[in-house]
């Protein structure tokens, strides 16, 4: 069962259509610590293609996909390709999972949780496209509503990125509004973002939330560029 960043998306990326897919609780657990054998079960079933799945670590490293599954399991938190048929993989279980076509033809998938976004992975990530007129789309993250946040962490933030990154929860406590940092993070390299998504803790019959509901199983939003039908 695929679902899509609520719906999936399709954009055009030169002569090709560019795919734009994340998973639900349905599809399973993509945790790059799952079971392997399971894990690449799952990756069949969801879209075909040799994977780049990168082992996450809140850093700013971008690598770039030149065949199908280059840096499959490496670290990092950012892929970079123009290469047809590369799924690039980011699995979030709160982080900001975000995915970017240039006009250009080159496409990323980053995995940017608060760290990252502080210390500039999204930037990062589309200076390494080297391309034009980049649209940012938006995968499921914790929202404000349910994101309660550390008072320096949060001045941190706002010192970088803005007084509208700080927010509230549900019940009333200081909140960081990971999709404004997201929005703001993008701005400074003069990239919109298209932003359907949904709260990861909000939506449990959805999304695996790590920091609502303390689960261990993460989502995946995957980015694929392929031959326009
Ligand atoms: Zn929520």
């Amino acid at each position: 069962m695929t679902t899509g960043v609520v719906p999936p998306l399709a954009l055009r990326a030169g002569d090709d259509t560019v795919h734009i897919l994340c998973s639900t609780v349905a599809d399973g657990d993509f945790h790059i610590e799952a079971d392997r054998v399971a894990l690449l079960h799952r990756r069949a079933a969801f879209t075909p293609g040799r994977w780049s799945q990168l082992d996450e670590v809140h850093g700013t490293s971008v690598l770039t996909v030149h065949r199908p599954g280059d840096h499959d399991f490496e670290v990092g938190d950012a892929l970079v390709t123009r290469t047809r048929g590369a799924v690039l993989a980011v699995w979030v279980g709160d982080c900001a999972p975000v995915a970017m076509v240039g006009a250009g033809g080159a496409v990323a998938a980053a995995h940017a949780g608060w760290r990252g976004a502080l210390d500039g992975v999204l930037q990062a990530t589309v200076q390494a496209m080297a391309d034009d007129r980049v649209t940012a789309v938006l995968g499921p993250c914790i929202h404000p509503c349910c994101y309660e946040f550390g008072v320096a962490e949060l001045d941190a933030m706002v010192a970088r990125f803005g007084p509208h990154v700080a927010g509230r929860t549900a019940w009333g406590t200081p909140a960081l509004d990971m999709r404004a940092a997201v929005r703001a993070a993008l701005a400074e390299v003069d990239v919109g973002l298209v932003d359907h998504s949904q709260c990861t803790g909000c939506h449990a019959d959805r999304y695996y939330s790590h920091r609502r509901r303390q689960q261990h199983g993460r989502q995946v939003v995957t980015v694929c560029k392929r031959a326009a039908e």
